[in-house]
């Protein structure tokens, strides 16, 4: 059987929601195929912690947008996203506080609101961090973060509203080309025609951009989640902590839990296949995890382990996804690979697909930054202060 659409999309996470819902609210026939179910990829399993803290313009806006989105959530998508306000602190070493202070003027800017505060008033605001071997702290406010499973189907269920179908267990086995332009895709022996089609797979980008005879520098790695459930007395929530010093963020997690994952590049070196991999947290994780946490806040070491989950980034070389026509003119497009830190940006990146597709002159968000030759000309992606992968 043919199916015909203008836009057909491959993968349901939060990329390729969004971009349904956008194009969707465009006025295009749009479908997504997916080859299990809406969020079964990274999207499901992201710590989902939105915040702002970004070193490049581009980046910082995308996230102030997307931020709006998650704040108002039910006016600007419909449904629920689960977004929690609780304020987020970056923590930096002594030789990174210039750096620091950059970063937040940058995101001030753009109308993001940060600032830098000194230890005492940290204390104020999270008592029982450890904030001894700290100068000062970047704090959002207005940062927190969301239920990535319910965003993900409020996106799938805006789309659908908007006319979009969504076809899951519906695997892409072929990307149909003729004349340098795409046709279509086949997902077995069921035939998608559309003269776009757009991969936001994820971890299975490259996979998926060889139907189409493009190499794409996107693999995946395995990274863990452990939960902890706080000691008596430490039961309210606390803010986001992204510790760059300790390589470890943090969060609440509801039910008096917080959710500990690393920040470590090191972890890009744990390439797995997406399809099979073990999602199960490993014993050492739980003890290096728990070990960082309670350096930094160490009432944690009165508390008790709550298991959690392995899953995977969709890591590029320099942590920031492809977004591009691949190649020029050819309707087929790439919006994969965005590593640890996609899913703040998922309202925001589906704007910048919707406006990348129908070829709009004025753009929100220009595409350019993630471009696909950005590789073959060994212009990666770099913000000008970055402690680590902050993007
Ligand atoms: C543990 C963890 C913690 C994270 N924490 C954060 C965080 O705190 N904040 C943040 O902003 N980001 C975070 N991220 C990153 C963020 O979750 C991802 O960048 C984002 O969810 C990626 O979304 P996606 O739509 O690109 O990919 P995915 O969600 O992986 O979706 C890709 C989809 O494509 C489908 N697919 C693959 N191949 C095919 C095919 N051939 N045919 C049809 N469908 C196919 C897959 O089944 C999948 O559903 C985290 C990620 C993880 C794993």
């Amino acid at each position: 059987m043919t199916h015909t659409f203008d836009a057909i999309i491959i993968g349901a996470g939060i990329m390729g929601c969004s971009t349904a819902f956008q194009l969707a609210q465009r006025g295009l026939k749009v479908a997504v195929l997916e080859k299990s179910q809406i969020g079964a990829g990274g999207t499901g399993k992201s710590s989902a912690i939105i915040r702002q803290h970004y070193s490049n313009k581009l980046t910082a806006r995308m996230a102030l947008y997307s931020l709006r989105v998650f704040q108002n959530f039910e006016e600007t998508v419909g449904g629920e996203s689960g977004f929690i306000q609780t304020g987020f602190i970056a923590l930096v070493a002594a030789k990174d506080h210039a750096g620091l202070e950059a970063n937040v003027a940058l995101q001030q800017s753009v109308g993001i609101k940060a600032e830098i505060i000194s230890p005492e008033a940290l204390q104020e605001i999270m008592p029982g961090l450890k904030t001894k071997d700290l100068v000062a702290a970047a704090w959002e406010p207005e940062s927190g973060y969301a239920d990535p499973y319910l965003t993900v189907t409020s996106f799938a269920q805006a789309a659908r509203r908007e006319g979009a179908r969504i076809f899951q267990n519906t695997r892409v086995t072929a990307v149909r080309m003729a004349g340098g332009k795409v046709m279509g895709v086949n997902a077995g022996s069921e035939r998608f025609d559309a003269p776009i089609v757009i991969n936001t797979t994820g971890a299975w980008g490259a996979q998926v951009a060889k139907l189409a005879g493009v190499e794409a520098p996107i693999h995946a790695c395995r990274v863990q989640v452990a939960f902890y459930r706080r000691p008596k007395g430490h039961e309210a929530a606390h803010p986001v902590v992204a510790d760059f010093i300790n390589a470890i963020y943090f969060r609440d997690e509801t039910g008096a839990l917080t959710l500990a994952g690393l920040i470590d590049p090191s972890e890009a070196e744990a390439v797995i296949d997406p399809d099979d991999y073990s999602e199960q947290l490993d014993s050492e994780f739980v003890l290096e995890a728990g070990e960082r946490l309670v350096t930094r806040y160490p009432a944690m070491e009165q508390s008790q382990s709550a298991g959690g989950y392995a899953s995977f980034y969709a890591i590029t070389p320099d942590w920031h996804p492809i977004v591009d026509e691949v190649p020029a003119e050819s309707g087929f497009f790439m919006c994969s690979g965005f590593s640890g830190h996609g899913f703040k940006l998922g309202p925001a990146v589906g704007h910048m697909m919707a406006d990348l597709v129908t070829r709009e002159s004025e753009p929100l968000f220009d595409h350019h930054l993630f471009r696909y030759s950005r590789f073959a000309e060994d212009d990666l992606v770099r913000g000008q202060y970055e402690y680590s992968i902050v993007g």
